[in-house]
C-alpha cells in the first residue's frame, strides 16, 4: 500500500520504459566510442611496437659494429670504419650532407617497408618501423647537435624520449662504447641494460662460437687513460 502511494501504478513501468529508451538510444553511440577507443589503442600499440622495434634494430646493428665489426670486412667494412670514426670524432658526421649520412638507412628502410607490405603487416606497424630506420641516423645526429640548432618540436620529442636525447646518447660515448647501443629513443636502452642483454649475448657468442669482442682503438685509448688516472 505504502509503495503504491510513493509510486502509483504506471509510474514505475513508465520510468523503466524511459530508461530502456534512453539506453537503446545511447547504446549505438557508446558501442561506437568504445570501438573507436579500442581501435585507437590497437593502432597506438602497433605504432609503438614498430618504433621500438626500429630502436632495437638500431641497437643490434650498432652493437654488432662496435663489438665485432672489422674495418677490413668486405661489404660492411666501410660502415664499421664510419662508426670508429664517429667514436673518435663524435661531431664529425654533422658536417656531412643528410644523404651521405643516411643513404644506407634510407635504402634499408625502403627494403623493410616493401617486405612488410608484401607480407601483409598492418600499416600502423610497418610505417613507424620503417620511419624509425629511415630517420635513425638523423635522430642520432640530432642527439649530437647543439640544442639551439634544433627546431623546438625536435627538442620537445627529445625531452620526452620518443627520439633520443643528447644526455642519454652521451652515455654511450662517455662509457667504453659498451652501453646504450640503441639510438632512436630513450626507452629501450634502460630495459636492455637492466637485464644485461648485450653482455649475456656476448657471453653466449663467446661460449658457443668462441668469438671474442673487438675493442676499437678509441676504446683502448679511453681505457689506458682511465687506468693511468686510477
Ligand atoms: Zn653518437
Ligand atoms: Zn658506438
Amino acid at each position: 500500500m505504502a509503495f503504491e502511494i510513493l509510486a502509483p501504478s504506471g509510474v514505475v513501468p513508465a520510468i523503466m520504459q524511459a530508461v530502456d529508451g534512453t539506453l537503446a538510444a545511447v547504446r549505438p553511440g557508446a558501442i561506437a566510442v568504445i570501438g573507436a577507443l579500442g581501435t585507437g589503442a590497437v593502432i597506438a600499440g602497433q605504432a609503438l611496437a614498430g618504433w621500438l622495434l626500429a630502436d632495437f634494430g638500431s641497437g643490434v646493428i650498432h652493437w654488432a659494429q662496435d663489438r665485432y665489426g672489422s674495418p677490413r670486412w668486405p661489404l660492411v667494412g666501410g660502415i664499421v670504419r664510419d662508426t670508429i670514426r664517429h667514436h673518435r670524432k663524435p661531431m664529425g658526421f654533422l658536417e656531412k650532407p643528410v644523404l651521405a649520412r643516411s643513404a644506407r638507412m634510407i635504402g634499408l628502410a625502403l627494403v623493410v617497408l616493401t617486405a612488410l607490405l608484401v607480407a601483409g603487416a598492418p600499416l600502423a606497424f610497418a610505417l613507424p618501423l620503417s620511419a624509425g630506420i629511415f630517420l635513425s641516423n638523423e635522430i642520432h645526429a640530432a642527439a649530437h647537435a647543439k640544442a639551439r640548432s634544433l627546431p623546438r618540436p625536435v627538442r620537445a620529442l627529445q625531452q620526452i624520449g620518443l627520439i633520443q636525447s643528447p644526455l642519454h646518447h652521451a652515455a654511450h660515448h662517455r662509457h667504453l662504447k659498451n652501453v646504450n647501443f640503441c639510438t632512436l629513443t630513450d626507452w629501450m636502452n634502460p630495459v636492455l641494460e637492466r637485464v644485461r642483454f648485450w653482455r649475456r649475448l656476448e657471453a653466449l657468442i663467446r661460449y658457443t662460437a668462441g668469438v671474442r669482442i673487438r675493442r676499437d682503438p678509441v676504446v683502448r685509448r679511453q681505457q689506458r687513460r682511465r687506468w693511468k688516472a686510477a
